[in-house]
């Protein structure tokens, strides 16, 4: 039901995963259950979305022996915030909360994950091929425009209504987004979309059951326009501005 990517070293990480960024406790136990219960082996976490507590009692609750699911079938992904550089800083991250983690970003990936923003406005073409030609796997964050951002513009693009995936929906009888998750997993990217709904949890991992023409997949690329949804920002003077934009290291300047 659901691929995997094979890292580097070897260990498989299921190309369609379950979000929990801005997913509220008192919601985020039951979505992490839902999706376990639809097939998810692939759970991306961080402290500092406030919810790893959670997230750990739905594991407790659907994980061990004569429970179905074993720890080590469930790929599960933390992040450290950048200020948390310090080996000391990393045991809050996960073990107490979550019981069981496979991979902290930032700290202990062995190289081999990149997450980084990507979906169809946002394709990171150059990226993907510079991780493949090193044997990197790169995880799409926002994989669906994340449209329940505080921040939402609402002159912003709408990913979820892009004509040309609209088309492809209608064609293959899917949604925009199991195409979306489709396009991205069928170029090998892993995908970690976000939902707290039943529905939408089991659809995104619903996408293994058919396959984008090779035109069709140039035609979602082609969709790219160099957008990014996920850009920290500051106000100035009443006008938002991206924060530290005029950093020599400003990440979001490159073309990817
Ligand atoms: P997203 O997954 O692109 O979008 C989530 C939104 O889409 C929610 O409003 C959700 O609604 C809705 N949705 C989900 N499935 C849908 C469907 N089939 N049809 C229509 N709408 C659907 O946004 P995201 O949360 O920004 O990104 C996903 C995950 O990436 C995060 O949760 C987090 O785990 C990770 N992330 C990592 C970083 C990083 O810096 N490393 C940054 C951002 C995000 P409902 O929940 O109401 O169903």
């Amino acid at each position: 039901m659901n691929d995997f990517a094979v890292l580097s070293t070897g260990r498989k990480m299921p190309l369609v995963g379950l979000g929990t960024w801005k997913s509220e406790p008192g919601q985020v136990k039951q979505a992490v259950i839902w999706a376990l219960q639809s097939g998810y082996r692939h759970i991306d976490c961080a402290p500092i979305y406030g919810n790893e507590p959670e997230i750990g009692e739905a594991f407790q609750e659907m994980m061990g022996p004569e429970k179905g699911i074993r720890r080590e079938d469930v790929f599960v992904t933390s992040k450290l915030w950048n200020t948390k550089h310090h080996p000391d800083d990393v045991e809050p991250c996960s073990p107490k909360n979550l019981s069981y983690i496979v991979v902290v970003l930032n700290l202990n990936d062995n190289n081999s994950v990149l997450q980084v923003e990507s979906h169809p406005y946002l394709a990171q073409v150059e990226l993907l091929a510079h991780c493949r030609d090193r044997s990197l796997v790169m995880t799409a964050y926002s994989p669906l425009g994340s449209p329940d951002r505080a921040w939402k513009h609402p002159e912003e693009p709408v990913l979820l209504e892009e004509p040309a995936i609209a088309a492809l929906a209608k064609k293959y009888n899917k949604t925009p987004a199991q195409i979306i998750i489709r396009w991205q997993t069928q170029r090998g990217v892993v995908t970690i979309p976000k939902s707290i709904t039943e529905s939408r949890i089991k659809e995104n991992i619903q996408v293994f059951d058919f396959t984008l023409e090779p035109e069709e997949m140039n035609q979602v690329t082609a969709v790219h326009r160099g957008w990014r949804y996920i850009v920290p920002t500051i106000t100035v003077d009443g006008k938002s501005v991206p924060r530290d934009a005029a950093h020599p290291h400003y990440p979001f300047n490159d073309p990817y």
